[in-house]
């Protein structure tokens, strides 16, 4: 996961929106974001006027810090998804969704990204029976993701099961809590994802 010299609650704060970035606790009334609205520092109650250049960046900013990554890693997504077909903007987001961390975050095997990204690393899962430590590994269609049978057990991965109805699980995914598995039915599309995201801004931003 990319470092951030930022505290996570800050970096909410500082782009001024929810990034679901510690956990259970984002979905509380204790998120910061919720009961101080407005960016950290002294002078974070005033507005701010930003140049377009400015609203581009931000937007960027914010899709990169919710999914962890550096500018190298979230600027290859970038051109993969201008080599697809489709609109840029779009394959960008749904891309973003396959990653394996994220993935597996969705389903409630981790309470956040970061989570899911260090069990990921740490090999506790299998994708159609084949063990994955790949938190970028693009997931396909109709695969399946498990817990591996030595790892269902362990009380992060039960107790974040335990909360996955308060976050929602996506339609595009299904889960069997039962037997630790998902299935990514399909590949989610635009209208799926929910995220308040602008992503014309950011390819405005690269299209300079
Ligand atoms: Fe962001 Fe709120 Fe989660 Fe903190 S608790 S990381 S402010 S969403």
């Amino acid at each position: 996961m990319a470092r951030y010299r930022e505290s996570l609650c800050r970096q909410c704060r500082s782009e001024g929106v929810k990034l679901f970035l510690k956990g259970d606790r984002c979905y509380t009334d204790k998120c910061a974001s919720e009961r101080r609205g407005y960016a950290p520092g002294e002078h974070g109650q005033m507005r701010k006027k930003l140049s377009d250049y400015g609203v581009q960046l931000r937007e960027k900013q914010k899709l990169k810090k919710m999914y962890g990554l550096l500018e190298s890693q979230f600027r290859n997504y970038f051109k993969k998804s201008d080599r697809q077909k489709g609109v840029t903007g779009s394959n960008l987001l749904i891309m973003l969704e396959r990653r394996l961390d994220n993935i597996v975050f969705r389903l409630g095997f981790a309470n956040s990204r970061a989570e899911a990204r260090q069990l990921v690393m740490h090999s506790h899962f299998r994708i159609n029976g084949k063990k994955v430590n790949i938190p970028s590994y693009l997931v396909s269609a109709g695969s399946v993701i498990e817990v591996s049978e030595k790892s269902r057990n362990m009380a992060r991965i039960k107790e974040s099961l335990e909360t996955v109805a308060r976050r929602g699980l996506p339609q595009w995914l299904e889960l069997d809590k039962a037997n630790f598995r998902g299935v990514l039915k399909a590949l989610p599309t635009r209208e799926d994802l929910v995220m308040p995201i602008q992503e014309q801004l950011i390819v405005e931003l690269y299209s300079k």
